[in-house]
């Protein structure tokens, strides 16, 4: 006797479906791509308990016929493709015919439509459906458009739900899918409903970094550059980068769209992180929406069960094509932001007069008597610069590494000679670094100050959730935190480095840091995370460009900064020091 037996079609479609519908969110990536197909302007999603009791999305495209909504939930119907070499030219995001099939084998289905064109008072059709049975039809009163209810997910299927994430993990994958819709179909309004909350309301946009500004934060969303486009190419690279100035810990910042569809892709992602060589320190990464259109026939879409992802047909041309548009847009946004030499003399400067001043050996006063505690901007008299001989500090104690101060340039960079060379330093870049290194070892376990006012926090659930996991962290650090209902904290004590800068801004970003290592090694995540609030505090609190510095302020800077281990880049891998030679500046006047 046989032993083979073939199995019954409901349970051949629930084996299958595990392959299209492992999470919540897979049921509602190819609902929201029907909805496009079907050249949807308006589409509102609705999440109950993270999907898994109720994820519906109502689009107001074409609709569908009583034939087609009865015929929609059949393995390998489609509306999309007739043979596969269609797919040469295919301009929609489904073509397979099983999505709908896969989604109504493990769940339970209720389709509402009504075709476009019909009249006014038409009614639409209703069809439920669940493992392979109609169990109800009826013609119904409804707009124009399809409505698509999916219940209790993984009822039929246990397994499945047990593998299911933590409920913020879950809903996570889903707002960034979502995200990815809105970024690359900004003329469609969308809608966001958790739990019958609102959560999101992004109506249509001319560019996605307006899409940025309503998916994101508005700061985030300021600093992309519209990527250089090159007409020569023979598909079309456009898009969104993030400055030098700005990135994130983690790549899932960085969207890749090939024909709008949101696409992983590992040519792409080093194309782009080759734009940034040397812009960006190491393990960080931009912010980018990329969008490559192309020709049908030079991709295939069909390599992936989830259609996540697509093979060009020439990797290294489209490689290469972002990496050097990338590279193109960031230079010349920094060129931009270079500001040209201003027109006054140097003698007219007052900061320009040349100090010829010996260092002095030892300073008692350390550089945080000079800089951490003692914010210039709110007492801009104390700090002009004062003629070397009024200055206390400077014991003019002859030590072998004479060095003649120039001044400040810009009330940015201090200048000075040093063995026949120009040397200039970013103040900022600097001091941050000197900060840094200190806080790295001086400052664990430190005692934070006590705030007069307690400060409160708004943050997100998520946020308030990571934060509070990493209480004791912060506490050693100084910051003494705890968790003000759902969505705010209060700050009770915090260090003195930190005074004068926004607690906010501060706790945000150290937020997003922890939200987006989720899931690393918990010993180097505790290093990256001490590193990164060293950065943070350091980045606050060292002066600015714009600070008038002291002449004693900057000596005691760059002998700090020589003390310094990894002086020659600042903590965000900008450069603190640069130096021009004599015979280069002599090759620019001819001598
Ligand atoms: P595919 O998208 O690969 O064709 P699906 O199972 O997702 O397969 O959908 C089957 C068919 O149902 C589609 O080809 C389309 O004709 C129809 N359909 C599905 N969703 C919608 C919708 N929101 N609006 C109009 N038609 C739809
Ligand atoms: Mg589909």
């Amino acid at each position: 006797m046989s032993k083979i037996r073939l199995l019954p079609q409901s349970e051949a479609l629930k084996i299958a479906a595990g392959e299209v519908i492992e999470r919540p969110a897979h049921v509602v990536k190819e609902l929201l791509e029907n909805a496009l197909d079907a050249q949807a302007t308006a589409i509102s999603l609705y999440i109950n308990d993270i999907g898994k009791t109720l994820i519906r999305i109502v689009d107001n495209g074409v609709g569908m016929s009583i034939d087609d909504a009865r015929m929609c939930f059949l393995s390998h119907a489609t509306s999309k493709i007739q043979t596969i070499h269609d797919l040469e030219s295919i301009a929609t995001f489904g073509f397979r015919g099983e999505a709908l099939a896969s989604i109504a084998a493990i769940s339970r289905v209720t389709l509402m439509t009504r075709q476009r064109e019909t009249p006014v008072d038409a009614m639409g059709h209703m069809i439920e459906y669940s493992e392979c049975s109609v169990l109800q039809e009826a013609a119904v009163a409804c707009p124009t458009g399809t409505d698509i209810l999916v219940r209790d997910l993984f009822f039929n299927t246990p397994v499945r739900k047990k593998f299911l994430k933590s409920d913020e993990t879950e809903w996570n994958a889903i707002q960034w899918l979502f995200h990815a819709f809105c970024m690359s179909n900004v003329g469609v309004h969308f809608k966001l409903y958790r739990d019958g909350k609102l959560v999101l309301n992004a109506p249509p946009v001319a560019s996605a970094k307006d899409r940025a500004a309503q998916l994101w934060d508005y700061d985030a969303s300021q600093a992309l550059l519209p990527l250089l486009e090159d007409v020569q190419l023979p598909f079309r690279i456009s898009g969104f980068i993030s400055n030098h100035n700005m990135w994130r810990y983690g790549r899932q910042f960085m969207h890749f769209f090939v024909n709008k569809r949101w696409v992983k892709n590992s040519e792409l992602s080093k194309g782009l992180l080759k734009g940034y060589l040397n812009v960006l320190p190491p393990e960080r990464f931009p912010i980018a929406m990329i969008f490559i259109d192309i020709d049908a026939s030079s991709i295939d879409v069909n390599v992936h069960p989830k259609k996540e992802e697509v093979k060009f047909v020439r990797p290294g041309v489209v490689q290469a094509a972002l990496s050097n548009l990338v590279k193109k847009t960031l230079e010349q946004n920094l060129s931009q932001t270079i500001s040209p030499m201003p027109q006054k003399t140097f003698i007219t400067q007052p900061q320009w007069q040349s100090y010829q001043v010996q260092a002095p050996r030892e300073i008692d006063q350390s550089v945080s008597a000079l800089f951490d505690f003692d914010p210039f901007p709110s007492q801009p008299e104390a700090f002009q610069a004062p003629r070397v001989e009024q200055q206390p500090l400077l014991e003019p104690t002859p030590i072998h590494e004479a060095f003649a101060i120039m001044g400040q340039l810009f009330k940015t960079y201090i200048l000075f000679e040093k063995d026949n060379e120009l040397v200039m330093i970013d103040q900022h870049a600097a001091h941050e670094r000197v900060l840094y290194e200190k806080y790295q070892t001086k400052f664990l376990d430190q005692q934070g100050t006590t705030l007069l006012f307690p400060e409160t926090i708004r943050l997100s659930k998520q946020q308030v959730h990571d934060v509070m996991q990493q209480r004791d962290f912060f506490e050693r650090q100084g910051i003494d935190l705890d968790g003000l209902g759902d969505e705010s904290l209060v700050i009770r004590s915090a260090p003195p480095q930190l005074r004068g800068t926004s607690l906010q801004e501060f706790i945000n970003d150290a937020a997003r840091f922890i939200n987006e290592h989720e899931g690393m090694d918990k010993t180097l995540f505790g290093q990256k995370l001490n590193e990164h609030l060293h950065a943070q505090m350091a980045c606050k609190s060292a002066v600015k460009a714009g600070d008038v510095l002291t002449l004693a302020q900057m000596h005691q800077l760059i002998r700090d900064l020589q003390q310094t281990p990894n002086r020659f880049i600042c903590v965000h891998g900008r450069p603190t020091t640069w130096s021009m030679p004599r015979s280069e500046l002599e090759k620019k006047f001819k001598r």
